[in-house]
């Protein structure tokens, strides 16, 4: 609370990567008064749509409120706690003693706190002795993480939110910041009018971002990396590259240009194979090579890719190349989907970590075996999201416990996932809500789970920064906070002293602990300060940025300033990207390209800002964007209906016509489906393909037909 004024809770935003500070202020009957935190270093008050109407989503209708279980009759019953978690041991445990650990797999939520995520993947890494542990941050910003890992080393974001104060060019590469990142962008768009500072939107559509470009550059989709592979070539013919930066810092420099040259010919070859007006490009690579300030941005158009992984690191190649890393106003900069999906990397919340940013080598893993004192320790990677899904549905995989998410709706191939759902002979779904689409595929366990304003804890945002969430109201009816819950379990499962925790302090301070354990400053991640924080301070805790080593003042706060990497020869790595081609390309069938994505008032699939009026009037409805002169070619007409149909599922949606819209290309939103009052889950329409690095499914591009109905 506040000095002075005890009702007013500190907390932060639950929808996106900006993760803006919030007040608010319960009103005693389980409501609350919200505004933007000015004190909060990354929103300095402000707060968008979705966050502003934060109030409007705090009641308890719909809620899952008891645990329940799943009778011989095939109906839902209340149960007491202890019931439920004897019989989430009990499942657990048969299974692995019959099929081995590998037979049982979590799948979690940049939703979670980082406390959640912790103790889920100690238990499963460390105690289970799997590595299934995936999260539908795969789904958000997988080929990011793979990406930075490439070129650094470890998976660090080198900027901070500052940098787009002082940049005096901001490009956006596949990111509707007007609408996804908002506050951000304000602050972008502030710099614009303040500063004169330039911005550049690429994107295949003319988005509410691209509207306030300067310079918008509407790419074919999945080319990206052949603008920036041209971007390098023409910042090496033009010797605006900095080579003392090159030879001192970095490796295999020649061969990315090779390959980049190879890519990118000559401007025209780039116009033809991006579908940008040749001048445009020209434009875009004369700013870039003339402002050394510069900010490169990018969101899930690059990292929802087959391809996203070489995209990441087509963008970083040219900021190497310009030594326009770790300092003010310049660096590429990841913008993150998911208000945790930070923090749950950082404690190993994907199946190809483990916690504080360490990998499966050897090293890593006995450190951490050692750290835990863990008895089953897992000693390779497990299945990405995609993959996992595909193991339960070949039967490998018997007993999924999903957490604070919907993969029923959210997953590609969605009506592929819920098959797999119905095979489980074990599903626990710790929840907020009484009923989704993954809940309805027949969950066997349904545990009730805190919600925002409700649980406490931690979240990392885009540039790194750590910031409590607290509770301001009490916990509803017999729900728990999810940490609390995984902990229970665990104990039934034999491992009570490891996971004998009383608050979420007492996680984060383990948490803390880990990432100092051995790390002589060779690893990114380290909050070794905040170790031996007392519970006090932890509930005061102000929002800081990582790395906060112990003993350490808290310093510059950029990565890289020094000009050294987390390789083993502190160099960064340029990559020669592939040939930049779709998984699957548009046909005589399926002729169109059908890109997703998300609108400016709903979050993920509705469970929070589908409860808010205000919220539901800006887009009411599932709906579809087509450009006029396809919309005339298929009979289309503006507000009429028409079903999308691509080789894994149809649905039918509203037709908005618009020249915003490339043509050829559909734009669907991701927010409704089957229990949202909707009959559309893009979901069941999107490819299950996914990028061989990082797993992130190709979710902007299915080859898709429209019919009008
Ligand atoms: Fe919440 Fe993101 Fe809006 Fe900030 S910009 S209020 S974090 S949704």
């Amino acid at each position: 609370a506040l000095s002075n004024d005890p009702p007013v809770v500190r907390t932060t935003c639950p929808y996106c990567g900006v993760g803006c500070g919030v007040l608010a202020s319960p009103d005693g009957q389980g409501g609350a008064m919200i505004s933007g935190d000015p004190d909060h270093p990354s929103n300095f008050g402000r707060l968008c749509s979705k966050g502003s109407a934060l109030d409007e989503t705090l009641g308890l209708d719909k809620r899952l409120l008891y645990p329940m279980v799943r009778q011989p009759n095939g109906k839902m019953a209340r149960t007491d706690w202890s019931t439920a978690l004897d019989k989430v041991s009990d499942g657990l445990r048969t299974i692995i003693a019959r099929e081995g650990p590998d037979a049982v797999a979590f799948y979690l939520s940049g939703q979670l706190l980082t406390e959640d995520y912790y103790i889920a993947n100690k238990l499963m890494k460390g105690f289970i002795g799997t590595a299934n542990v995936d999260t539908n941050s795969r789904l958000c910003m997988s080929s990011s993480v793979a990406g930075h890992k490439r070129a650094f080393g470890a998976d660090t974001v080198p900027g901070v939110y500052a940098d787009l104060d002082q940049a005096d060019l901001i490009v956006l590469v596949g990111s509707n910041a007007a609408w996804c990142h908002p506050v951000l962008f304000q602050r972008i768009m502030a710099n614009k009018r303040e500063r004169g500072a330039k911005l550049v939107v690429i994107d295949p559509r003319r988005t509410m971002t691209a509207q306030e470009a300067d310079l918008f550059l509407p790419i074919a989709p999945g080319m990206d990396s052949v603008l920036f592979a041209g971007l390098l070539a023409y910042l090496a013919d033009t010797h605006t590259i900095d080579f003392g930066y090159i030879a001192a810092h970095t490796v295999d420099f020649e061969a990315a240009l090779e390959r980049c040259r190879s890519l990118a010919p000559d401007i025209a070859q780039i116009s033809k194979t991006t579908g940008i007006d040749a001048a445009d490009i020209i434009r875009f690579y004369e700013l870039f090579a003339g402002t050394p300030n510069a900010v490169t941005c990018y969101s899930q158009g690059v990292n929802q890719s087959a391809q996203g992984t070489d995209k990441v690191n087509a963008i970083i190649n040219c900021h190497l190349a310009t030594g326009r890393i770790g300092k003010a106003g310049m660096g590429p900069f990841s913008l993150t989907g998911q208000p945790n999906a930070m923090g749950g990397r950082e404690v190993g919340g994907l199946a190809n970590q483990l916690a504080a940013h360490m990998g499966f080598s050897p090293l890593d893993v006995d450190r951490v075996r050692r750290f835990w004192n863990a008895p089953r320790m897992a000693e390779r990677e497990g299945h990405k999201a995609v993959q996992m899904f595909d193991a339960i549905n070949r039967g490998e995989i018997k007993a999924l416990w999903v957490m604070a998410t919907n993969p029923a709706v959210s997953l590609p191939n969605a009506g592929l996932v819920r098959d797999a759902l119905r095979k489980l002979e074990l599903l626990i779904v710790s929840e907020n809500v009484l009923v989704n689409d993954t809940v309805m595929t027949g969950a066997h366990i349904l545990l009730p789970a805190a919600a925002w304003g409700e649980k406490s804890g931690t979240v990392t945002n885009s540039e790194r920064r750590i910031s409590r969430q607290r509770a301001f109201l009490p916990l509803p009816g017999e729900a728990k906070p999810d940490w609390w819950i995984i902990a229970q379990a665990a104990k039934r499962l034999g491992y009570g002293k490891a996971f004998n925790y009383e608050t979420a302090a007492d996680i984060f301070r383990e948490h803390a602990a880990l990432s100092a354990y051995e790390n002589d400053g060779s690893r990114d991640f380290d909050i070794g300060a905040y170790a031996d924080i007392d519970s006090a301070d932890f509930d005061t805790m102000t929002p800081f940025q990582w790395p906060r080593a112990a003993g350490r003042a808290p310093g510059e706060t950029r990565f890289f300033a020094s000009g050294d990497f987390f390789t083993a020869d502190g160099k960064a790595r340029f990559v020669a990207p592939e040939t930049p081609a779709l998984h699957f390309a548009a046909d005589a069938e399926f002729s169109f390209t059908l890109n997703t994505g998300r609108v400016r008032d709903q979050w993920h699939t509705m469970t929070r800002t589908g409860l808010s009026p205000r919220l539901a009037s800006h887009l009411p409805e599932p709906f579809v964007e087509v450009h006029p002169d396809d919309a005339r070619e298929h009979h289309l007409v503006d507000h009429g209906f028409a079903r999308v149909t691509t080789r894994y599922g149809s649905c039918v949606l509203k037709v908005h016509v618009t020249d915003n819209q490339r043509r050829g290309s559909l734009f669907a939103p991701i927010h409704w489906h089957g229990t949202n009052a909707s009959s559309a889950c893009i979901g069941e329409l999107v490819n299950p393909a996914t990028d061989p690095l990082s797993g992130q499914p190709e979710s902007k591009a299915t080859p898709a037909s429209i019919q009008r109905v």
